[in-house]
């Protein structure tokens, strides 16, 4: 029997956590907060915010959750809004079998949303294109849930044309190494430290503590089982902003989340962002910003590009209305080439299952571009 929408009631509900017929939303409930609150949070006695961020994916979430951390010392407050719902703590992969279903993709791509909207919970398309798109995961943490894991860093040659202080800040070791770290992809960076700062009194031996999270895949073409998501990072920041910023509830805490909050526009005065217009579970709000507050706009290429050509005039005006070009794709093709085991220098049948992962990187008519493979 399918079951029914639900509708909200009259009453609170319990402890302040709904339910469904199968969930208490428990963790959606901790983490998030809802429009009234947000506004009560800004009342008498309250600082405003600081910094809005658009979009908890991939990296408006790992913004958020920076900006936080790193602005303790001046109480930075920060609001994170993103049109879509708490869906997994984590990335689809570290959760038992996958979870299933058909939350991890759109069951075909497409070119615009049809009239049935989302497909498969979460995935929407806000833009309409000739070519046939998975779309956005509206959820929070985004496509970062679901993402293979390739995170190769960008080159000399790429990084040729960004400003000198991005660069820099990516080479140092704050930068690509700090956050390589973060994320898993550089695996035995401690133990290597550990490992050269021997003889410590008494210690023989450092090696790989035996953890239940393993940082490093078992074989070399392999996924980490303990997968990055920008999820749990969020979580843990609003988690902490709770149990250390809120003697005077909500008025006195640094960090918040609301999601069903879809941006449209940026409004400006001048050359400043001072109020974006939204809507809120459908209905249509204004948020006023306070002078100085800064607009971090996170919410997936597309429509941050969508968002930067129609609010703020970014881009060429060589063909009229403002333009961008150079954007960044990810085009995705399969190939099976099989290599004759003699041809790599391998005698005889292998005697254990091989696998194994490279990255490809080259240029090609003025163009740089990076190949993934992987082979077994
Ligand atoms: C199956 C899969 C595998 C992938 N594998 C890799 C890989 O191996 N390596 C790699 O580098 N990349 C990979 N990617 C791509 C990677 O996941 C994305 O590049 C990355 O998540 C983009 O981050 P983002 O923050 O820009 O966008 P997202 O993570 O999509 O986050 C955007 C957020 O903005 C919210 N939002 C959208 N519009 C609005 C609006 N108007 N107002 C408010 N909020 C809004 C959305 O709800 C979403 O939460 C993969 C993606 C998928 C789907």
């Amino acid at each position: 029997m399918p079951i029914q929408e639900l509708i909200s009631g009259p009453n609170p509900a319990r402890d302040d956590v709904q339910q469904t017929a199968f969930t208490y939303d428990v963790v959606g409930r901790y983490i998030c907060n809802n429009w009234q609150e947000i506004t009560a949070a800004q009342g008498s006695g309250a600082y405003p915010f600081d910094v809005v961020v658009i979009g908890a994916g991939m990296f408006g979430a790992y913004c958020a959750e920076k900006l936080y951390r790193l602005g303790s010392a001046s109480a930075l407050r920060i609001l994170l809004l993103d049109a879509g719902a708490f869906l997994l703590q984590s990335h689809i992969q570290n959760l038992p079998q996958q979870l299933g279903g058909k939350v991890g993709g759109p069951s075909y791509l497409r070119t615009r949303d049809d009239a049935s909207g989302a497909q498969n919970v979460i995935w929407g398309m806000p833009w309409i294109s000739n070519e046939g798109f998975p779309g956005l995961a509206y959820c929070i943490g985004g496509r970062s849930l679901f993402w293979g894991g390739w995170s190769p860093p960008l080159t000399d040659a790429d990084l040729a044309n960004w400003p000198n202080d991005t660069t820099a800040y990516l080479k140092s070791a704050d930068g690509y190494p700090k956050t390589a770290e973060e994320i898993g992809t550089a695996t035995n960076a401690l133990t290597n430290a550990v490992n050269a700062a021997i003889p410590l009194d008494g210690i023989t031996e450092v090696n790989e503590a035996p953890l239940a999270v393993q940082g490093m895949p078992p074989r070399s073409g392999l996924f980490a089982f303990d997968k990055y998501s920008s999820a749990p990072f969020i979580m843990d920041a609003l988690r902490n902003d709770v149990s250390r910023n809120a003697a005077y509830g909500d008025l006195s805490r640094r960090i918040f989340l609301v999601p069903r909050v879809q941006v449209h526009r940026l409004n400006l005065t001048g050359n400043t962002v001072t109020s974006i217009d939204l809507s809120v579970e459908g209905a249509r709000q204004l948020l006023q910003l306070a002078s100085g507050c800064a607009v971090i706009v996170a919410n997936g290429t597309i429509e941050s590009t969508r968002l930067a050509l129609e609010s703020l005039g970014v881009g060429s005006l060589q063909f009229g209305s403002p333009r961008v070009g150079n954007l960044m794709a990810h085009l995705r093709s399969n190939i099976t080439v099989r290599i004759k085991r003699t041809a790599l220098g391998l005698a005889g049948p292998p005697t254990e299952v091989e696998t194994t992962a490279l990255i490809l990187r080259g240029s090609t008519m003025g163009r740089r571009h990076v190949e993934h493979g992987s082979g077994h």
